[in-house]
């Protein structure tokens, strides 16, 4: 497994935790080697500890995030069921099409990029939807949504309506609390906060969820009715499902145990301090931070490239000359903005200083 050398800071794939590394490169087991088994299950035993869930169906997936978005989707509409999904930037849009392929009738709530997440839009885009679905951390922008708040008024008002998150970029970076927020369907990717490579998707479906599945989803392959057998085990055994990818289960054990001994609040705590010197950093700088303040990510920056720069000139550099990868914008912003990500074993106050160093100089400021 090649991992680049170099300080990948970006968006993207990003230094993974050692421990992580390390759970890569050791001897492989079988697919149902005992020992293998007991992996996967400590795994999904620290996906729940970390998800903040009881969810008997807590797994990682095979596959990178989006992966996790279409199992979110397949299992929980039929045709015709209204979604009401809030757009606050790209991974919202996708989840539009997700759902919308899958037969939803999506109700779509439009927000400025960079904006959160209106609570107040959203309960009121429809009298009675299936799902309501939102991006906890939208990687496109770096603004972080109030997915308890959203939690707490979908509970007060529906019994049936399923809420579904994106945590691909918060999980393993910031707080996320699933069954105390109320959610539903949440699911996640090893690659950023998890300090693992791409290729899991960290997935969890709460009881009430399991209630409404779509038993025969038209994807066999997310089908959690196979899924949920292979990792619970039911009365007549582990029902065989697939060959779990044994590499990328172990590396992300490593990597959660890795979380727990240094505790989830310590983490948050490390991308929290990481993420705001960078920031406080830029804007010492004179640049422009692109999210509103108050909402931002810490493990996620966005900036705006100043007047008068090429942006893909500067992204070049920073690549070639140090070594550190920043990410451009998405969409309209994709030459105005870049996006600076501070992930899991990235997230620290010498990585901040790095950033900053090698940009103040490249843009001779
Ligand atoms: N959701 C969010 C918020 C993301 O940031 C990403 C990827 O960056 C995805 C979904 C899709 O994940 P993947 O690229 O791992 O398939």
């Amino acid at each position: 497994m090649v991992l680049t050398e170099r300080t990948l800071l970006g968006p993207g794939p990003s230094n993974p935790y050692p421990e992580a590394t390390a759970g890569l490169a050791a001897p492989l087991l079988g697919h149902l080697d005992p020992e293998f088994i007991k992996i996967l299950e400590r795994t999904c035993e620290g996906l729940r500890a970390l998800w903040g869930t009881a969810n008997p169906v807590t797994l990682p997936l095979s596959g990178t995030g989006s992966i996790g978005m279409e199992a979110a989707f397949a299992n929980t509409v039929r045709p015709g069921d209204v979604a009401v999904i809030a757009v606050n930037g790209l991974f919202g849009v996708r989840m539009c099409e997700v759902a919308s392929r899958y037969g939803a009738e999506v109700v779509r709530v439009d927000h400025t990029w960079g904006e959160p997440v209106d609570v107040e839009r959203v309960m009121a885009a429809h009298p009675a939807p299936a799902v309501v679905a939102a991006v906890h951390a939208e990687t496109s922008t770096g603004v972080r949504s109030d997915i308890a708040a959203l939690g707490a008024a979908v509970r007060a008002r529906w019994d049936d309506t399923l809420l579904l998150a994106d945590c691909v970029t918060s999980l393993g970076g910031i707080e996320v609390a699933i069954d105390a927020w109320g959610v539903d369907v949440a699911y996640s990717g090893t690659q950023k906060c998890l300090g693992v490579a791409p290729g899991l998707a960290p997935f969890t479906f709460s009881e009430r969820a399991w209630r409404r599945r779509v038993e025969a989803p038209p994807v066999w392959y997310l089908d959690l009715g196979l899924l949920g057998a292979y990792v619970r085990g039911g009365p007549g055994g582990r029902t065989y499902h697939h060959t779990a990818p044994v590499a990328m289960i172990a590396s992300l054990d490593a990597a959660l145990r890795r979380i727990e001994e240094e505790g989830m609040d310590a983490v948050a705590e490390r991308h929290r301090a990481a993420g705001l010197r960078l920031q406080e950093g830029l804007q010492e700088m004179g640049l422009e931070l692109f999210t509103a303040e108050g909402h931002r990510l810490p493990q996620l920056t966005s900036v705006r490239v100043p007047e008068g720069v090429d942006s893909a000139k500067v992204r070049h550099e920073l690549l070639a000359d140090y070594g550190i990868e920043i990410g451009a914008g998405v969409g309209e912003y994709a030459s105005s903005v870049w996006r600076i990500g501070l992930m899991g074993h990235n997230a620290r106050l010498d990585r901040a200083e790095l950033v900053l160093t090698a940009l103040r100089r490249v843009l001779g400021r």
